[in-house]
């Protein structure tokens, strides 16, 4: 026999020898689909006791390392694979592939990029546990599954692959509601791609995306599996829209806070939370805007869209006694420049600030928060400060501080008499009319009316009023509108053909189906507070909570209201009384059954004009496709129609801006969950002093809050404001460096978010140059 001389192991070898056992071939698998796991986290997921086996262990541990195929990082103490061990990871998975192939069994990628063998008990499993099916039958599907799946010609199969072929096998056996159950929700691959690639309107950064995929994630849960399945098929075929289906169970839409209860007990949110400084009672006016900034940042990871902070310079005024109106005015920019800065994702902390031209008799009397026990008295003694915080905010806005004009926060001048009432009042209005001529910023609220003067609004018109309880605090303090559902009221025009009966009837079925959606959403936040998930909305003041969700108010919007009256009557509303009585009987009804549907203590429900750009989007889309672009009354280009909302009129109507907001001042007291009417400046200058007068006759007709808007274009390289849409910088005549801003809808949007059909719509609307004839 001959003998082979005894040669030194080849490196090769050695490295196989070590990877030869059971025992080391799992420890190099584990570390490769868990990463990198410590002695005992090995140890444990091996099902080795650590006693009993600590020697065999550590002897199999060791080859693995003196081998070079995993590596102990010294910081962690963790053990982690080398590319070498990586290497045989790969070979070892390609043989046993290779050689589980050649005997004809399935093989299945699974979601850790792992190769398992096909395993008929996982699909029965599946079906009892997520889908409820009994054993037999899930069992017998498994079979026909199998059967089906191994005449296949695929290389690999995945789990969703298997979950498709189980559902259509449901399917064809009528078993819809197991199917239903055990549907699989993500994004397609496609949409992800698509997602990163162009990441559409409102993206703008990494972050952005995630939430966007998050979102998507969970708006087909709420579809498939939270609201009944006519009310997602009526939202899906654009009958009804639910604003915010992503957030429809985790946040409510918006707050109105009430900022006494933030400056008497500091913010306490990281008791709840644990994460956080714990900010106690501020006793300066830059203590009191850093607890309210801070305040702001953390409700605003707790809704969805706006807060308010309403009777601004009337409870800060406390804080700001004795100051100079240059020190108040350096706090106030802080605070604003603060809060004009992102805070996650993709948007600012999207707040309103309401500013009380003179202090309002249902505070006069109040007793005020002050940061100082001795100085208690009533708000009406610090009116000289509110006049001085209400100035530095309005100079602050109207600042050219080299940056662009301060879209974030929002001002709503709140108007209580005739606004040459007095000297202070007039000097208040002219600085807010002269910001407005420049760049159609602030908002005005008209608070002479009865019915108005205990109400709040928000940006983008959001409005509560003191109606539920009679209680002003109560009805519009630390109060949530939770959730708008739009109705879609030109398809219900197309559907009943001028007949006035059958529209109403048809209408009170889609808000029916509204209310409940919003019961549901109702319920899902009470839920969601009394887990924790909401901490700054559900700190605790002498055992109650912050956020009164009983008072909370639910809306429904009348979206395409215009169309729907030109589909009914042949007729805009501008253009005959039919239309216009039309409108009225349509916007009428809306509210008495919004008010017949309610039901306190908690169900609070109200009609609104308030805009979704989804919303007149989607519908718009479906019912041309459904009507035919003859038929439907859409506005807009063919490839991009929509439906007018926020406002009865749409911008592009020629009307003269008196008609507009007599038009719109009927609809607005109609509409008391929300209403803005928006008024577009044409782009030469506009004289400060015709707005005011403007200001004083819109307000005699009695429209509850209206902004003056122009279209700007802001030149990063010059730092300037131009009005109008440029296509150059009219200073360096780049046309790289220029952003437009427009107000779309309620609030000012950068155009470069959006197509350039929205710049052609916005440049097609009617402007005005308030200049009397
Ligand atoms: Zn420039």
């Amino acid at each position: 026999m001959l003998k082979l001389p005894r040669q030194p192991k080849k490196a090769g070898s050695r490295i196989l020898d070590a990877a030869a056992s059971p025992t080391r071939m799992q420890i190099l698998l584990l570390l490769n689909s868990k990463g990198n796991l410590s002695y005992s986290d090995i140890m444990g997921l091996l099902g080795l006791n650590p006693s009993r086996d600590a020697g065999k262990f550590a002897y199999h541990l060791r080859s693995v390392l003196r081998a070079g195929l995993i590596d102990a990082d010294r910081d962690t103490r963790k053990y982690k694979l080398t590319d070498l061990g990586k290497l045989v990871v790969n070979f070892y998975q390609d043989v046993e592939e290779y050689s589980l192939r050649r005997t004809g069994k399935l093989l299945v990628r699974s979601s850790r990029l792992a190769i398992e063998e096909f395993n008929r008990g996982k699909i029965a499993q599946a079906l009892i546990r997520e889908a409820g099916a009994p054993t037999e039958l899930a069992q017998r599907i498994a079979q026909e599954a199998e059967r089906k799946l191994l005449n296949l010609q695929v290389k690999y199969l995945t789990a969703p692959l298997i979950r498709e072929f189980v559902n259509a096998i449901l399917i064809e056996k009528g078993l819809e509601e197991y199917r239903h159950r055990l549907t699989r929700i993500g994004l397609p691959v496609y949409d992800v791609g698509q997602l990163i690639k162009s990441p559409g309107m409102q993206a703008s950064n990494s972050d952005s995306i995630h939430i966007r995929a998050g979102d998507s994630v969970m708006e087909e849960y709420v579809l498939i599996n939270v609201l009944p399945r006519e009310i997602a098929d009526a939202h899906l075929s654009g009958s009804i829209h639910i604003a915010n289906t992503g957030n429809w169970i985790l946040k409510p839409d918006k707050v109105f806070h009430d900022i006494r209860f933030f400056l008497a007990n500091g913010l306490r949110t990281s008791a709840v939370s644990g994460v956080g400084a714990t900010l106690g009672p501020p006793k300066s006016l830059a203590g009191a805007l850093f607890v309210l900034t801070n305040m702001v940042r953390a409700a605003s990871n707790e809704i969805s869209q706006d807060q308010g902070l309403d009777y601004f310079n009337i409870f800060l005024a406390p804080y700001a006694k004795g100051m100079t109106s240059e020190e108040i005015h350096k706090h106030v920019r802080t605070f604003m420049l603060g809060l004009n800065q992102p805070v996650s994702g993709e948007r600012c902390a999207e707040v309103s600030i309401g500013i009380e031209l003179e202090v309002p008799d249902h505070l006069a009397n109040v007793s005020a928060v002050c940061p100082d026990r001795k100085m208690a008295s009533p708000y009406r003694d610090f009116k000289l400060e509110s006049i001085l915080l209400a100035e530095a905010i309005l100079d602050c806005m109207v600042e050219d501080d080299e940056s662009k004009p301060m879209f974030n926060p929002q001002i709503i001048l709140k108007v209580r008499r005739n606004i040459d009432g007095d000297d202070v009042v007039r000097g208040l209005a002219e600085k807010a009319h002269d910001l407005a001529s420049k760049y159609g910023l602030p908002y005005f609220a008209n608070m002479t009316e009865d019915w108005q003067r205990k109400a709040t609004y928000l940006g983008d018109g959001g409005r509560l009023g003191d109606d539920w309880t009679g209680d002003w605090e109560l009805d519009t303090m630390r109060v949530s509108p939770i959730n708008n559902i739009a109705i879609n009221l030109p398809r219900l025009a197309y559907e009943c053909k001028g007949d006035d009966d059958r529209f109403l009837e048809a209408l009170d079925e889609r808000l029916e189906m509204a209310y409940r959606a919003l019961e549901l959403k109702y319920r899902a936040i009470e839920e969601r507070m009394r887990q924790g998930f909401l901490p700054t909305l559900s700190t605790l003041s002498s055992g109650e909570p912050y956020l009164r969700i009983q008072n909370s108010l639910r809306t429904v919007s009348l979206t395409g209201l215009n169309e729907a009256v030109m589909a009914h009557t042949n007729n805009s509303i501008h253009e005959s009384k039919d239309a216009m009585k039309f409108g009225l009987k349509v916007a009428t009804h809306v509210a008495s059954s919004a008010q017949k549907n309610s039901e306190k203590p908690a169900v609070r429900i109200a009609a609104a004009q308030v805009s979704d750009m989804d919303s007149v989007r989607t519908m718009a889309e479906l019912d041309v496709e459904r009507y035919g672009w003859s038929n439907a009354r859409a506005q807009g280009p063919r490839a991009d129609p929509y439906y007018t909302d926020l406002v009865a009129t749409p911008f592009e109507t020629e009307i003269s801006w008196q008609r507009r907001v007599q038009i719109e001042g009927s609809f607005q007291r109609l509409a008391l969950g929300g209403h803005l009417s928006v008024l577009q400046l044409h782009d030469g200058d506009v004289n400060p002093n015709v707005l005011t007068s403007a200001s004083k006759e819109i307000l005699e007709q009695g429209l509850g809050l209206y902004t003056f808007t122009r279209n700007v274009s802001f030149c990063s390289e010059c730092r300037s404001v131009f009005s109008g849409l440029k296509r150059k910088c009219p200073g360096c005549g780049s046309s790289a460096t220029l952003t437009h801003f427009v107000r779309l809808t309620a609030k000012y949007q950068p155009l470069r978010w959006w197509e350039d059909v929205d710049r052609e719509l916005v440049s097609r609307r009617q402007s005005y140059d308030f200049e009397v004839k």
